[in-house]
């Protein structure tokens, strides 16, 4: 019995040590359990921290990764903008030169057309071929003062009931006709010829594109005849235009406005002119103011009024052929009262006029006193080999006019 009791202490000492292993073992396990939950949960932990850890490296990293992109961003975008800065410097300053460059041409141009315009004395076309043509129906239609003046003496020297009386009264009846109904004073409008005074740097073709329409309209108006034909064919395009009609001279003077004149020769008067290549032996007469005398006189006793008389010579010593005869019908454009500067050529002038008046031709040849109205005589330097005296004569229908112009174009006042 004590042997079972000691062996039943034994079992159950046995199974209190094994229950007591058993919990241990269990605690054991348990603190296993449990340490390797706590380690489990620090190295959770750990990982977590670590994972924190990283996180929070990365999102510096990423911070500073993205602050190093701002940066490189800003100092891109800086650059960027340094660089355009410095483009925009460049193009400004690239604009501002070609502005400059557009400017200072601009300027140029407006300083060029400033001058042509200031030079033209800032002419309106439209004042200008109002001018002209005012002039041109003012040519064709009225005679001068200081020919209508000289044509009444020669009426009021005609003996009373003769044929030169007659054709002196019908000579003056026509200027008041012409004048009052303003139409031209012949049939014969002659060849038209303008003499233009213009500043420095006058452009002539403007002047003469505006001159032709004007001489354009003048025809079409009726204030000149249709009077310019093609010297081979004949034809008349019935405008007045073609070479050498018009026929423009200009001469640049000192002023810095225009003076405009304008002569109707007419071809009756034209035909009578005569050009002398002295000595001219068939009349005796010499290269002196003698020999010019015999000439001229020649040329008058010629014509025995045929190109209408009485008329006005213009007359040229020297020069060569053509410079003579231009030089001699430029003299027609002094006024008939006036008095030569050179002195001999002023006598010469008076007692030309003084002598053709006693040769008894008369106006139109019909006899009279009234031959001439007035001789006016100019010089040209000439070779020695040459001496011309070039004769124009003009008809009683003296149709010469002039005006200068206004800055803009338009008539200030009139020359005759
Ligand atoms: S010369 Fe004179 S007046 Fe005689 S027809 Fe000709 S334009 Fe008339």
């Amino acid at each position: 019995m004590a042997k079972k009791k000691a062996t039943k202490k034994a079992v159950s000492k046995k199974v209190a040590k094994k229950k007591v292993a058993k919990k241990a073992a269990k605690k054991k396990v348990a603190k296993k359990k449990a340490t390797k939950k706590v380690a489990k949960k620090a190295t959770k932990k750990k990982v977590a921290k670590k994972a924190a850890k990283k996180k929070v490296a990365k999102k510096a990293t990423k911070k500073k990764v993205v602050k190093k992109a701002t940066k490189k961003k800003v100092a891109k975008k800086a650059t960027k903008k340094k660089v355009a800065k410095k483009a925009t410097k460049k193009v400004a300053k690239k604009a501002k030169k070609v502005a400059k460059k557009a400017t200072k041409q601009v300027k140029k141009v407006v300083k060029k057309a400033t001058q042509k315009v200031s030079k033209d004395q800032g002419v309106d076309k439209k004042a200008l071929f109002n001018s002209i043509l005012e002039l041109i129906k003012n040519t064709s239609t009225v005679i001068p003062d200081d020919v209508q003046k000289v044509i009444l003496e020669g009426l009021a020297r005609e003996e009373k009931n003769t044929t030169a009386e007659y054709a002196m009264n019908i000579i003056t009846n026509n200027i008041e006709i012409a004048k009052k109904k303003i139409q031209p004073l012949c049939q014969d409008t002659g060849t038209i010829i303008f003499y233009v005074d213009v500043p420095k740097g006058f452009v002539q073709s403007d002047f003469t594109k505006i001159c032709h329409k004007a001489v354009v309209k003048a025809t079409e108006m009726g204030y000149l005849r249709q009077n310019s034909v093609d010297s081979l064919t004949g034809e008349n395009k019935g405008m007045n235009i073609g070479p050498g009609h018009p026929s423009i001279h200009f001469h640049e003077h000192n002023k810095k406005t225009i003076d405009m004149r304008l002569m109707l020769k007419a071809g009756g008067c034209e035909n009578v002119g005569a050009q002398y290549a002295m000595p001219y032996n068939e009349l005796g007469a010499g290269r002196d103011l003698a020999g010019v005398r015999k000439v001229i006189l020649d040329a008058v006793q010629k014509a025995q009024g045929k190109g209408c008389g009485p008329g006005v010579l213009g007359v040229c010593i020297g020069g060569d052929r053509g410079a003579g005869y231009t030089h001699s019908k430029e003299q027609l454009f002094r006024k008939l009262d006036d008095t030569n500067e050179v002195e001999v050529l002023a006598d010469l002038e008076k007692d030309i006029v003084e002598t053709a008046n006693k040769l008894g031709i008369g106006p139109m040849g019909f006899g009279g006193k009234t031959t001439l109205m007035g001789c006016k005589i100019g010089t040209l330097n000439r070779l020695p080999a040459s001496y011309y005296v070039s004769i124009s004569y003009m008809c009683w229908a003296f149709r010469r006019q002039g005006v200068a112009l206004k800055n803009d174009g338009s008539i200030n006042k009139w020359l005759y």
